[in-house]
């Protein structure tokens, strides 16, 4: 949690100048979305693709798909991806399966890939991806191993499949790197655009730089806190391989305060108004075919 508090301090610092006036609007837009508590009209076209059922902080934070909804109606939010992470993959499918079911429309499920050497977890990986449901495949690793023995039948599906993996890598570039040229027809989503929080400029361009070399890395704005290296990526890959999420639900001041931040992150970057579409919208639904 003090890491959420850093957070918010620097993108409270950075935000100072106030909301554009996109934003404004798209705010609006979301309001009346909660006033009628109707399906999203088409000013309400933003895509989350990060968005926790349950979180991987200390206290395993899990939210209800009733909280996610209802701040993506409050923020303007379309749809989200969600997906559990702290517990098993079998869990993980169970927990996004009830919430696609209640709001069908609104949530995009990816299964949380948790292998191990002993327990390899493909079968039911294969067996999610099989019914069409789960779109994409969620991977930390702070929870598992990178080892190629362990990770690489994950990354093998996800290309055969055609479904992106979403993959926290604590700042790993050297197994980024690999796994990026081991697998190129997998599409890889490097969460936070390479570690969560990060002020390390080197590091983050050490992962602009690998999606500048490898076509299937895509980068996720999430919990990115150098806001001018959005800007730089977008020069060197395009938008359109830019992804925002929020990584939310948070608490913090909370949950429709935290998302909207996170929105207003992006809407008054100093970008074309098409890129910010790419990256709040384009860019995910195209990778999921939605
Ligand atoms: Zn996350």
């Amino acid at each position: 949690m003090s890491g959420e508090l850093t957070r918010r301090r620097f993108l409270a610092g950075g935000m100072a100048a106030g909301a554009s006036i996109l934003s404004a609007r798209i705010q609006g837009a979301g309001q009346q979305a909660a006033a009628t508590s109707a399906a999203p009209d088409q000013a309400n076209w933003i895509v989350d693709s990060h968005a926790h059922l349950k979180h991987g902080d200390a206290a395993r934070t899990e939210y209800s798909p009733e909280v996610i909804v209802d701040t993506m109606d409050k923020v303007g939010i379309a749809k989200s991806v969600v997906f559990a992470m702290s517990t098993t993959t079998q869990r993980s499918i169970e927990m996004a399966e009830r919430a696609v079911k209640k709001y069908p429309d609104r949530l995009i499920p990816y299964v949380y890939a948790l292998p191990h050497y002993e327990r390899p977890v493909i079968k039911e990986i294969e067996r999610a991806l099989s019914g069409g449901l789960f779109r994409g495949i969620k991977i930390h690793v702070g929870e598992c191993t990178l080892a190629d023995y362990v990770i690489d039948p994950v990354l093998k599906l996800a290309g055969k499949r055609n479904v992106p993996c979403l993959i926290d890598l604590g700042g790993r570039y050297a197994d980024a790197k690999r796994m990026a040229a081991a697998f190129p027809e997998t599409k890889l989503i490097v969460a936070h655009m390479g570690r969560y929080l990060s002020t390390d400029r080197n590091l983050i361009d050490q992962f602009i730089g690998l999606a500048e070399n490898c076509a299937n890395v895509l980068l996720d704005v999430s919990g990115v806190v150098v806001l001018e290296k959005i800007v730089e990526a977008v020069r060197k890959i395009g938008s359109t391989r830019l992804i925002w999420g929020t990584d939310g639900p948070h608490e913090k001041p909370d949950t429709v305060g935290f998302a909207r931040t996170e929105l207003n992150k992006i809407t008054q970057l100093d970008l074309p108004e098409q890129d910010k579409r790419n990256i709040l919208r384009q860019s995910i639904v195209g990778l999921l075919r939605l």
